[in-house]
């Protein structure tokens, strides 16, 4: 394994060095405009991310500017590109760090007491402007390293992210966590990808465990699929249902979002606020639960983008959901 991993290190290291495109925010080891890429890249194309990062930077180039910004600018300046909550978690966030006296938590753990910033992204900030040696998945990141390190990821992954989470860790060259972790996010984005990696192009197609079957897909299929689709605890339908159990475990009185999230995914973090507030808006469009109560009822969580500054007194997770 050692040998074969320092074999993969160096075989990806040198291919970042050949293919890594040049973006913006890895000339920067500024928290802020780090924190604003990649806050902005959560579920959101490169090229997409990439005008709004540059404008975004050139109006609000301090985390002071924008914390004094009122809210509903800071939103208009996010439309169009989806999830306006990001936007209001960025600017409390920047907020808290002024409150600190405007210096960023150069920590995990630090930067994870920020209003809205999970582990993923933590872990980001720690180490593209700190340079630390710290590990952390996104999608890209858990497809590489399960499929050189465990095997094939399909139908579904075999291991739990915490698993992948040690690889990671254990991946990371000494000292290099910066130009490692960009590495492996840009293998996933565009060598080794969801449906068509190109395994015979690969640089590390000898170490990697799942080439075989991956390549026998390929060679059927011309593109790797979940045959057997994904398992029913990781769909929509079965979430919808969890969620419905929640509230009736908490009929009348309601439930924040922070602790339906909390009770049913395992692992709920900053990150999945979109995902859930998909899930309750469409339970609400589908007259199964009501958002909001009192005053709050009024919030229309599908209205975010017309309605901006209803957020500014409603931070996400205290948002509450009930029953009808
Ligand atoms: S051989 Fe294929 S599946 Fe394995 S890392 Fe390379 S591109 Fe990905």
């Amino acid at each position: 394994m050692t040998n074969s991993l320092t074999i993969v290190q160096s075989a990806l290291l040198a291919w970042f060095e050949q293919h890594r495109r040049d973006l913006p925010w890895r000339h920067t080891r500024d928290p802020y405009a780090i924190l604003v890429s990649e806050i902005m890249l959560q579920q959101t194309q490169v090229d997409r991310v990439l005008p709004y990062w540059q404008a975004w930077m050139e109006r609000w180039p301090t985390v002071h500017a924008l914390a004094e910004t009122p809210v509903a600018e800071v939103i208009r300046a996010w439309k169009g590109l989806g999830y306006n909550r990001r936007a209001v978690n960025l600017q409390r966030a920047a907020q808290a760090v002024v409150d600190r006296g405007g210096e960023f938590p150069d920590t995990v753990d630090g930067l994870m007491d920020l209003p809205g910033i999970g582990p993923y992204t933590a872990g980001a900030v720690a180490c593209f402007a700190f340079e630390q040696d710290v590990a952390f998945i996104d999608t890209n990141m858990r497809r590489v390293l399960h499929r050189i390190f465990i095997g094939v990821d399909v139908p579904r992954p075999t291991v739990a992210d915490r698993a992948v989470l040690e690889i990671a860790a254990d991946a990371i060259p000494r000292g290099q966590g910066w130009t490692w972790n960009q590495a492996i996010m840009e293998f996933g984005a565009i060598h080794c990808t969801a449906k068509k990696p190109l395994c015979m192009i690969c640089p590390v197609q000898e170490q990697c465990s799942a080439f075989p079957e991956i390549q026998a897909a390929l060679a059927a299929n011309g593109k790797v699929t979940r045959t057997k689709g994904i398992p029913f605890e990781e769909t929509n339908r079965y979430f919808r249902g969890r969620i419905l159990d929640e509230l009736r475990a908490h009929e009348g009185e309601g439930v924040m979002l922070a602790d339906v999230g909390s009770a049913v995914k395992v692992g709920f973090a900053s990150e999945d606020y979109p995902w859930l507030l998909e899930l309750v808006t469409a339970l609400e469009r589908d007259g199964l639960l009501v958002i909001g109560d009192g005053a709050a009822a009024q919030v229309p969580v599908g209205a975010v983008a017309e309605e901006p500054a209803v957020y500014e007194a409603m931070p996400v997770e205290e948002i509450r959901v009930r029953l009808p």
